[in-house]
């Protein structure tokens, strides 16, 4: 490809809200653009990625017998209905209404079109397993997108649902996914750990994230120096408790309200219920002795959550500074933003935790902001106390550290909640009705273009990893209008395509050397040919952008080197 003949619109500015190099450097090199909030064009260049990413997904997602479909984006909202999920997913599922009046919902997730698709259609037990995935675009009401291909509202996700007959070849399927996925990863050319994950609102029991380690992940992980032991804190959590469990039991509850509604819990708080509908409370309970509360706050507009901050002596999310959250992490072993649920759970212990510290649950809806089931927040003591760093807990008794992580894969065991609710069944080999047991399996697949630049940039761009670059070789022609350089380029160009390299030939007539090289810089192809000046004693240059080294290589040899 020539770069005169692409669309390649590279900025020297970066969106005033793009904070993580991957924001910036993405939209600077003419990779995407911005069209509303967390929803995002691609360009030549970014769709080149995108398709490498998605694959080399597929690739490793056949080899291991799963079957590609393409489930509509648009779902009708009975699904929804039917599953008992349309009233629990909250303001992230978008609904709409057709000229009918009928309602539909755009698919954040598709546990019920595939369970619609297999109802009566997989009918024995003789048919299992079968595992089906598509790759297509998913769209989430996030309360705030940011971060760029990060966290939009429209993203393209992978996400793959198994069926079986037993409870055994679940997990033998989820062991599959879990390898497919390290080598999805591997591939990709990440650094990234396998971490034991708490459900959500998904549902199931089993479930671990894959993270890619970045310093600018969203997700707090607690990784072994000694092992492959991860986890996400809340899930280390709940290991270590289970070690503390006697010592927890010994916990007398004082005072257990059961507050049921939003005024009960308002008037036990004694703040404004409108705020408190908006906040979360939490109580950090440190190994039997109480520590700070950490309360967020989600208001509609900044004033009201200036106020309502104030009212409960709170920290806005936005405010906090990395330390608050480290400490609110730290103390709460996660911290996000969640809603008071409809029926709120409080437990709570006025002698333990003090008069004003509270311990509240939030609702199912909430899943997608903190990762963190919710609903199993029927709270307990022993759900709160936290491992700290340093602690050897968990493992092989090597020690543990907190990193931080950027969530882009999480799998499931399902186990029978969407089939059971959707009446689902096959006959089993003794002719008996039984709901499918399940599994899903979702890779973010335009969250991974991000995180690749997250874990590979230095101070001038992107340095994209082999398999992930939309060219492998830049060749830049000094000065286009030089016959002998151009003609060098064009030859070096026809060997290396000839050769299966991908190439890119920088013949821009107008563009200076200078603007071409900060091109290379800043879209990061892995290598780049610089022909100029040398040229008369037969040598071109060869430049690593990782280690922005160079060598002088004769003419002839271009193509060998870079083999
Ligand atoms: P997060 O905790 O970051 O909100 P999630 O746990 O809600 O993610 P899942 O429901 O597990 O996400 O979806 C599977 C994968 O889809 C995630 O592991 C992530 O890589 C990707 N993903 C989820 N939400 C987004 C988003 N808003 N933008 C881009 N990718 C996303
Ligand atoms: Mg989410
Ligand atoms: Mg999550
Ligand atoms: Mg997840």
């Amino acid at each position: 490809m020539k770069f005169s003949r692409m669309f390649i619109p590279t900025t020297k500015e970066a969106p005033k809200d793009a904070t993580l190099p991957s924001h910036q450097y993405l939209v600077r090199g003419g990779f995407i653009n911005q069209v509303g909030a967390g929803i995002y064009n691609f360009m030549p260049l970014g769709k080149i990625v995108l398709d490498k990413i998605r694959a080399i997904v597929k690739e490793e997602m056949d080899n291991a017998g799963a079957n590609e479909v393409l489930m509509s984006f648009v779902t009708p909202l009975e699904l929804w209905e039917e599953s008992g999920r349309a009233n629990v997913m909250g303001h992230e599922l978008l609904k709409f209404k057709d000229r009918k009046n009928a309602g539909y919902v755009l698919s954040p997730t598709n546990e019920e079109s595939v369970v619609d698709i297999v109802k009566n259609r997989v009918t024995s037990y003789k048919d299992l397993p079968l595992n089906l995935y598509h790759i297509n675009t998913k769209f989430r009401d996030e309360a705030r997108p940011r971060f760029g291909l990060m966290r939009g509202r429209e993203f393209l996700m992978k996400d793959a649902y198994s069926f079986h007959a037993t409870q055994e070849d679940l997990v033998r399927e989820f062991n599959l996914m879990e390898e497919t996925y390290k080598k999805v990863y591997s591939r990709l050319g990440l650094e990234f750990r396998v971490v034991e994950a708490d459900s959500g609102a998904i549902g199931g029991s089993g479930s671990k994230e894959f993270m890619i380690l970045a310093n600018s992940g969203e997700d707090t992980i607690v990784v072994c120096d000694s092992c492959d032991y991860g986890a996400n804190i809340e899930a280390a959590k709940r290991k270590e408790l289970k070690k503390e469990k006697l010592e927890t039991k010994q916990i007398e509850k004082v005072h257990t309200p059961n507050l049921k509604s939003i005024e009960e819990v308002t008037n036990f708080l004694q703040i404004d219920p409108y705020y408190s509908i908006k906040a979360v409370i939490k109580k950090a309970i440190f190994k039997n002795s109480v520590e700070t509360v950490v309360f967020f706050v989600r208001g509609v507009d900044e004033l009201e959550e200036t106020k309502a901050c104030n009212a409960v002596d709170a920290i806005d999310l936005e405010d906090a500074t990395p330390e608050d959250l480290e400490k609110a992490n730290l103390i709460a072993g996660f911290c996000g933003i969640i809603d008071f649920p409809k029926n709120i759970k409080v437990v709570f212990d006025k002698e333990l935790i003090g008069e004003n510290n509270i311990v509240c649950g939030a609702n199912e809806e909430d899943y997608h902001l903190t990762g963190v089931d919710l609903t199993a927040l029927d709270l307990e003591y022993k759900d709160l106390v936290v491992v700290k760093e340093g602690d050897t807990c968990a493992c092989c008794g090597g020690k543990l550290t907190y990193t931080k992580g950027i969530e882009a894969g999480h799998i499931f065991q399902l186990g029978t909640k969407y089939s059971s609710a959707m009446n689902a069944t096959f006959l089993d080999s003794n002719g008996k009705a039984q709901p499918f047991i399940m599994g899903c399996y979702g890779i973010g697949v335009s969250r991974l273009v991000a995180a690749v630049i997250e874990q590979n940039h230095d101070e001038k761009g992107c340095i994209w990893t082999k398999s992930t670059a939309p060219f492998m070789v830049d060749i830049i022609v000094s000065n286009s209008k030089k016959e002998e350089e151009a003609q060098a380029g064009e030859k070096i160009y026809n060997e290396l395509k000839a050769n299966g390299v991908e190439v890119l030939l920088d013949d821009r007539i107008n563009a200076r050397f200078g603007f071409k090289m900060g091109d290379f810089e800043l879209i990061g192809f892995p290598y780049a040919v610089v022909i100029g000046k040398k040229l008369q004693e037969g040598l071109v240059e060869i430049i690593d952008r990782k280690t922005l080294e160079k060598v002088d290589v004769a003419l002839e040899e271009v193509t060998s080197k870079l083999l």
